[in-house]
């Protein structure tokens, strides 16, 4: 390879945008860092800055701004703050590809104004797929740009399709942990405090995912996800439960043949595979070895316990603007819980009450998406008291 690509990192400083740095940092002659961006964890930043030596800088927290100019002074380097500076630096002509690493609603505007600039995408925000699937899989269409999933499942389905050319999927089964409360009822789950939901058995990530993993919402976000990067319906999407996390799914087509992709829980090698797509290039990360997994194990979602993936299915199908509703008053269900303002049982309560009060629009614009996010936000909040 001659030419580096170029990246813009979107939520640098988080659990992906970390990893996406080591392998950046492990493959110096693949890639090289042209733009950092975070919403406030501005010493991070500062390092990271000061270790892969961007052309751009942005944080989202104008209030930490001026510290951020400080310390990268004596850097050749543009430093910039807020919503906007985010929007202009992912269309700069020094980026190839940008990996969306913001969480939440907060990643949507950027990414859609990298698709709009040409820009290839790493996908790991999946809310902007469950927000806006439609209209962001159609400008991705219409400016020929690649939305290459970083989410592991997903990574997992792009994986198993690679040669597949017109082959038709028959189904897609997304396999989920179940999280550090699988096996429980809904009476055990009455009194479980932040710290419990919080200790993931299988994966390290940001506090938001994991919420939504003990909840199954993250599954069911997937589901969404999975419907606008593959072009299925909802009855061709199925999750089974493997607590082992070492299947990361499945596809099974129309011979009846199933392909699965495997390897030990590791979120560089979906990063490492969007970044250096059709290659696979080395890694050191460790590798499976089957002595130590004796068996592999799977089970049925219990749907009763954890009706947040029932949820995402039913705005699935209704279609318009009811997933991104869903995903608004999730955001604000988790937070709330987060600061130990709600119980957990609460969360998917707080979802299918605001889900069911908002203005439904079958075919919704950039706009629409921005006012159902707010009104959803708006019932989620009336919720909590
Ligand atoms: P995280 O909370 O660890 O990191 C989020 C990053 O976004 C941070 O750098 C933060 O500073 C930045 N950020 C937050 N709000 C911002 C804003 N308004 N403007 C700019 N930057 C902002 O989250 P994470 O676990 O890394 O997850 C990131 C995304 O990747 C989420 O959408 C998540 O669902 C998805 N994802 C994560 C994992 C994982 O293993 N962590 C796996 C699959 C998918
Ligand atoms: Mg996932």
């Amino acid at each position: 390879m001659s030419e580096k690509t170029r990246l813009a990192i979107l939520g640098s400083t988080g659990s992906i945008g970390t990893q996406a740095l080591d392998v950046v940092a492990a493959h110096p002659e693949e890639f090289s860092v042209e733009v950092l961006a975070a919403g406030s964890n501005v010493d991070l930043l500062i390092q990271q800055a000061i270790r892969f030596k961007p052309n751009f800088v942005v944080i989202h927290d104008t209030s930490k701004l001026a510290q951020l100019k400080t310390a990268l002074e004596q850097e050749e380097v543009k430093v910039y703050g807020g919503e906007q500076a985010l929007v202009d630096v992912v269309q700069m002509e020094c980026v190839d590809l940008v990996l969306a690493a913001i969480v939440g609603y907060a990643g949507l505007r950027s990414t859609i104004a990298a698709i709009k600039a040409g820009k290839q995408i790493a996908l790991a925000n999946k809310e902007t797929l469950v927000v806006a699937g439609e209209l962001v899989t159609e400008l991705a269409r219409t400016y020929g740009v690649n939305l290459y999933p970083v989410d592991s499942e997903h990574s997992a389905i792009f994986q198993c399709l690679a040669g597949e050319f017109h082959n038709p999927i028959e189904k897609i089964y997304l396999t989920a942990s179940g999280g550090p409360f699988r096996g429980k009822k809904r009476s055990d789950l009455e009194g479980v405090t932040k710290t419990q939901a919080l200790k993931h058995p299988n994966w390290s990530m940001g506090a938001k995912i994991t919420i939504d993993s003990a909840t199954l919402m993250n599954k069911g976000l997937e589901v969404i996800e999975a419907k606008w990067l593959f072009h299925l319906s909802p009855e061709q999407i199925d999750v089974i439960v493997h607590p082992q996390s070492i299947i990361h799914s499945l596809v099974q087509f129309t011979d009846g043949s199933m392909k699965a992709q495997m390897g030990l829980p590791d979120m560089k090698l979906p990063i490492q595979y969007a970044f250096a797509y059709p290659r696979r290039i080395s890694s050191d990360f460790p590798r499976f070895d089957f002595m130590n997994y004796p068996s592999l194990t799977f089970e049925k979602p219990d749907l009763e316990t954890f009706p947040c993936l029932q949820h995402a299915y039913h705005v699935l199908a209704r279609g318009g603007n009811a997933a991104c509703a869903l995903n608004a008053a999730n955001e604000i269900a988790v937070d709330a819980f987060l600061h130990d303002k709600i119980h957990f049982l609460q969360i998917p309560e707080i979802i299918a009450n605001a889900s069911a009060k908002i203005t439904f629009i079958a075919k919704p614009t950039y706009e629409d998406y921005v006012a159902t996010d707010a009104e959803a936000r708006r019932y989620a909040q009336a919720e909590i008291h």
